[in-house]
């Protein structure tokens, strides 16, 4: 029934009731001449050659061949939207950031959900964490929280990021998707198994981007107007509640509705029915940190909440919907290193890594002057620096103001008050081996606290479900990281793996479709 349609679906003929009271805007080419006709091509005769003079097509067509810019090398598929965080409880105790500054201010805010993996025409329900990024627009600059719908990552050190993404992409001959390369990482590197063991419970397969919650996952660094520094975590709780897909459902949307969680946020915006989340941080003193018993930088593992409570921040709520994918959405740009005075990085190694990799892409992606995008431009502050010229420079290029620094003519002033905290550091410069950390303490306490039986069961199913696509000795490998954990996280895997690899000798036709980090399915099954 048409009355039934949902807002998506609808976009067509609201955009034109929205236009009802105007006339027809002229058609023009890109420069803004008028058009005369827009259906035929100009050429020699009815049946003859096209004109290079006819610049209409030819101005249609160069602009159509250069649509795409590249694709994010992580993050491909996603969905945005807008609205506003809003400070309920004080913190400035902890921080200056003036985005804190006092009860009841709110600050405008985009927000970037998304899937990790996949390529931006991927399915949105495959097993994957999904990405939580937030700008905050403040009027001392962009402040971007750039995190994940956990609290955790795959890995601690920044150096294996590319080769960990590689490993969740495409086999470099056949250009699928390959569970040795996945498995094979993951078992070689024990760090990876909190974070797996996220991935393969329910939580791995969130009902859309409103019934999860986001982490800013690092650890980083707040300062008070005293200049006192505290080590802090960002939490959002979703305030829709925590909703999961079953394996199956999840499946069937792949197939049936690939862009369900572009188009629930998207509905759910445009109705009305406003999603929020309840904003969180913990907090850690630099002397709790000296005597943590993990590395508190180490994006691996949580800071329990019985030792580092959440203290209540604010609030976030997404009114708005995006106007335009490309202008809004596609050309978002989040930087972690975009952090305005009260907020600093932590010694976290990913974080520091990140501090680098996500500005540089961005220069590939968008362009030298990215930050002139109006979604990513820092509008609320008055950018004044000596920074010139570049591709598609489209600000006035602050004029005539001088481009050298220091200077004698009128030079924008340095704040003293946003001088960065001091830390002092006394180590050896060398390159640290991480993997050999405590790496299953917390993800025991996962298994056997947190998880009840049920979700210990579909935890063990879902991860054989794509583990048995491995190489057997990168199975037995995997096994045994899982024994370290708890003998029962093992034996219910590889009894799964034991059956599988039993049902697949019976039946040689068994073929394994495995997307790595989502559940298998044999082609018999299915059929
Ligand atoms: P707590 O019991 O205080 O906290 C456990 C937290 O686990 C909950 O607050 C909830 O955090 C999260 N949680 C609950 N159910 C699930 C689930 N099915 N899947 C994933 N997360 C869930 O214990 P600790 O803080 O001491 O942490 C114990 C373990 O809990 C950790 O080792 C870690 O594996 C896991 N955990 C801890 C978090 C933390 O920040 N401390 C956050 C998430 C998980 P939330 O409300 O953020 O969802």
């Amino acid at each position: 029934m048409a009355e039934n349609r949902e807002k998506t679906t609808d976009q067509m003929k609201m955009w034109k009731e929205s236009r009802a009271t105007q006339k027809p805007d002229v058609l023009t080419t890109g420069g803004g001449h008028p058009v005369g006709d827009k259906l035929n091509q100009m050429t020699a005769g009815a049946r003859g050659p096209l004109l290079v003079q006819d610049v209409v097509f030819t101005d249609e067509m160069a602009h159509f061949d250069r649509e795409r810019i590249p694709e994010r090398v992580v993050h491909a598929k996603g969905a945005g939207a807008f609205g506003y965080f809003e400070v309920t409880h004080d913190i400035t105790r902890y921080c200056k950031a003036k985005v804190f500054e006092q009860i009841g201010k709110t600050t405008p805010i985009a927000v970037r959900f998304s899937t990790v993996a996949g390529e931006s025409g991927s399915a949105d329900t495959v097993r994957d964490p999904r990405g939580f990024a937030v700008k905050f627009y403040t009027e001392d600059g962009n402040w971007d929280l750039t995190g994940n719908n956990t609290p955790i990552f795959f890995i601690k050190d920044a150096m294996l990021f590319p080769s960990f993404i590689h490993t969740q992409k495409r086999n470099p001959q056949t250009h699928m998707k390959d569970p040795d390369m996945v498995w094979d990482f993951w078992s070689l590197r024990p760090e990876s198994l909190h974070q797996v063991s996220f991935l393969f419970s329910d939580r791995g397969l969130p009902d859309g981007y409103r019934h999860m919650n986001g982490y800013g996952s690092h650890t980083f660094k707040m300062v008070n107007a005293d200049d006192e520094c505290f080590y802090c975590k960002f939490h959002y709780k979703t305030d829709q509640g925590i909703k999961n897909l079953t394996v199956e459902e999840a499946d069937r949307l792949a197939a049936a509705n690939p862009d369900y969680a572009i188009g629930d946020l998207f509905n759910a915006i445009a109705n009305g029915n406003y999603p929020s989340w309840t904003f969180f941080i913990q907090i850690m003193t630099f002397d709790q940190a000296e005597k943590f018993p993990f590395n508190p930088f180490d994006l691996t593992k949580v800071w329990p909440h019985k030792d580092y409570p959440l203290i209540p921040v604010g609030k976030m709520v997404l009114n708005r919907n995006p106007v335009n994918y490309f202008v809004e959405v596609e050309q978002m740009a989040f930087d972690p290193s975009n952090m305005p005075p009260g907020i600093e990085p932590s010694p976290d190694k990913m974080l520091q890594g990140r501090l680098f990799s996500y500005p540089d892409t961005h220069r590939h992606r968008l362009g030298a002057n990215y930050l002139q995008i109006p979604v990513n431009c820092p509008y609320r502050a008055r950018v004044a620096n000596y920074q010139r010229d570049g591709p598609m420079c489209f600000t006035d290029n602050q004029g005539g103001a001088p481009n050298y620094f220091p200077n004698s003519f009128s030079a924008p002033e340095a704040q003293p008050r946003c001088l960065e905290s001091k830390f002092r550091v006394f180590p050896d410069v060398a390159r640290y081996h991480t993997s050999d950390e405590d790496n299953v303490t917390q993800v025991r306490a996962f298994f056997t606290e947190i998880l009840n039986e049920e979700q210990r069961q579909r935890l063990c199913k879902n991860m054989a479900g794509s583990l048995k696509g491995a190489q057997l000795f990168i199975q037995k490998r995997m096994v045994e990281t899982l024994k370290a954990v708890h003998p029962d996280y093992a034996s219910r895997v590889q009894a799964h793996l034991d059956k599988h690899n039993e049902d697949a000798k019976k039946n040689t036709n068994v073929h394994v479709y495995t997307r790595p980090g989502v559940q298998t399915l044999s082609a018999s099954s299915k059929m």
